[in-house]
């Protein structure tokens, strides 16, 4: 059997392992620069700042379905305000009715509680759209704010670029009583979308994009799925985000390095307000991206809008939902994001770094169990019989689990006919082949040792059944006599096996960073990302077991079992540590 990572051991070793690919980064010294948000937390309290208070927050736009992006920075989030005894709140940046919904919220909340955090408080931007209006109207009163009617293009024309200077709108000079009744006149649905927007009145010249005179509210006549058809005009991010985070009494307010560039702004929109406390301070660290997989929430819709997987919750999506119903545990995720820390550079982990803490994690915990999932029968021909000539049932008591004692033993029924892994006979056994084939002795785990007899063939010549005699005097699988064998088998009674569906995965795009060579990542797609086998034979026991608990299926890897279907069980990955492999590699 393969060697699993002890729970530290790919912790242990990653800080030493060179990159595996160039494109791929962040494997290498996943703790570049240190946790910088921590230190900076330290050092406003040192400072006293927030008198020692720190608050964060997880700011969802309830758009989609949270990914494993997500997951780094709701343990970023989180964690900070563990680390420092302080508290952390779900927000949701609900500013943009058009694409947001209360399936999103509802799956946003219970994502979160399953990855294992409890939000102190559940909070709406859009409870705040009151507050962030009248605001807005004491901008506009002290002439910091105006209503533009450019549309888009004209006023993102204007803003210029890099280098290239920035034009005043015609309608920046308006006088404060003109802007406040065109600003209310906006609210009460006097102009059609898009014909007009406020503006901040900040620097047309500024060297920062985000200061050359940001948008604030634009008139949307859509049904926000809170506020109903109160509001005509919605506010954008920029204006949303940092006045919620005040309101709510924010100290660090972590977003992703995108919006470094957007910090300015942040601070000034708070400067010029009259706020209840201090200004909460906005930090930015590295967005997560993983090979093989994609973590845009507009590219993961489409993957569903074209039918390429069955929804958000399909078991090879980076979605929560989809990694829980492949059997990720909460907490191989959680260990993977701390591992990977916060840092300054956007960086592409290696799949299989996540997939060696999920890989560690269940072979603490997920039971052992034998599943044949090509399945070639094996008959007994010297097994006895009972006094009605029945073939005799023995029935032997297998462990659970290896590495926890207290999952205890079950005991699995052996008889005159088994199944076996078709690959593990070989009418004529290559080099190196060790298991079952014509004149060779092996193991069947924890039953006995057989030797393969002769072979029974179809018509086309492929063998469909072996034949083998068993030697009773190795009940338990071990020679009296000491002699050895090379190889161990996992098996099921056929007379007691249960059918069952197990669907194999592979990776969803077949380059490492999908959409490289093209620009579209839908050029990458793994048309074989989903196999589905059928007549797998496996053990009774996995009646038994809940929906949603991952099994080790033995010598195979780890399979969760379907939620909905009865005896559907999904690969969660297979037993070969390739997280190992590569960092072998790479040395
Ligand atoms: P997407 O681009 O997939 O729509 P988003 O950034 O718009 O993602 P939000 O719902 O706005 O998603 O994000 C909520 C929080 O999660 C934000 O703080 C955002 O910075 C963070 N986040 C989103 N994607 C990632 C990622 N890949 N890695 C780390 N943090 C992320
Ligand atoms: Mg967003």
């Amino acid at each position: 059997m393969t060697s699993v990572p002890s729970p530290t051991g790919p912790v242990a070793d990653l800080a030493a392992a060179p990159d595996a690919q160039a494109t791929v980064s962040g494997a290498s010294d996943p703790t570049a620069g240190g946790d910088f948000i921590a230190a900076a937390v330290r050092s406003d309290n040192a400072a006293g700042v927030y008198r020692g208070r720190v608050q964060t927050r997880f700011p969802p736009e309830p758009n989609g379905y949270l990914h494993i992006g997500h997951a780094k920075a709701v343990t970023a989030d989180f964690g900070i305000a563990e680390e420092f005894s302080g508290i952390c709140n779900l927000r949701f940046d609900d500013t943009n009715p058009d694409t947001e919904s209360v399936e999103f919220v509802d799956s946003i909340v219970e994502d979160i509680r399953w990855l294992g955090y409890e939000p102190a408080a559940v909070f709406y931007a859009s409870d705040y759209f009151e507050q962030l209006y009248a605001w807005a109207e004491s901008l506009i009163e002290r002439g910091l704010a105006y209503v533009d009617d450019q549309d888009i293009e004209a006023i993102s024309a204007g803003r210029g670029g890099f280098g290239k200077p920035g034009v005043e709108s015609p309608y920046r000079e308006r006088s404060p009583q003109e802007n406040l009744d065109l600003f209310h006149r906006m609210q009460a649905g006097e102009f059609a979308d898009g014909a007009k927007v406020l503006r901040a009145k900040i620097d047309m010249q500024a060297e920062n994009m985000q200061l050359r005179d940001p948008v604030m509210y634009r008139i949307r006549r859509t049904r926000h799925h809170r506020t109903g058809d109160r509001w005509c005009v919605y506010p954008l991010y920029d204006w949303a985000h940092g006045q919620s985070d005040a309101i709510e009494g924010v100290t660090h307010s972590m977003c992703t390095l995108e919006f470094e560039s957007h910090r300015p702004l942040y601070d000034w929109f708070l400067e010029h307000l009259d706020l209840p406390r201090e200004k909460p301070r906005q930090l930015e660290f590295a967005r997560l991206e993983l090979t093989h997989t994609i973590t845009s929430k507009r590219r993961l819709a489409r993957l569903i809008d074209e039918g390429h997987v069955s929804g958000w919750d399909d078991p090879r999506m980076p979605t929560l939902r989809g990694l829980r119903r492949r059997g990720y545990p909460a907490a191989a995720i959680r260990g993977f994001c701390s591992h990977i820390g916060v840092t300054k550079t956007n960086s592409r982990h290696n799949i299989e770094e996540l997939e060696a803490f999920v890989r560690s994690e269940l072979n603490a915990t997920a039971l052992r169990r034998m599943a044949v999932l090509n399945p070639l029968k094996l008959v007994i021909d010297n097994w006895p019989v009972d006094a009605d000539g029945e073939p005799v049932v023995e029935w032997f008591e297998l462990v659970n689990n290896p590495e926890n004692p207290a999952d205890g033993t079950r005991t699995a029924p052996f008889s005159g006919v088994l199944y076996i892994e078709a690959d593990d006979f070989a009418e004529t056994p290559p080099p190196k082949f060790f298991r079952l084939s014509l004149g060779r002795e092996v193991r069947l785990r924890g039953a006995f040792l057989v030797t393969a007899t002769e072979v029974v063939k179809d018509d086309d010549g492929n063998v469909i059944e072996v034949h083998a005699t068993y030697d009773p005097a190795t009940r338990g699988g071990d020679a009296p006599d000491g002699r050895k064998v090379k190889s161990t088998m996992h098996w099921v009674s056929a007379e007691h096996a249960l059918d069952a569906t197990v669907m194999l995965y592979d990776r969803l795009f077949t380059t490492e960073v999908p959409g490289e060579a093209t620009g579209d990542p839908f050029d990458d797609l793994n048309p074989d990302s989903c196999v589905a086998l059928t007549g797998c034979k496996v053990e009774g026991a996995l009646e038994a077991t809940s929906p949603g608990e991952v099994v080790q299926f033995e010598r195979i890897g780890y399979f969760a079992k379907d939620p909905v279907t009865p005896m559907l069980f999904h690969r969660t990955v297979g037993l070969k540590d390739e997280w190992a492999k590569i960092r072998q590699r790479s040395r």
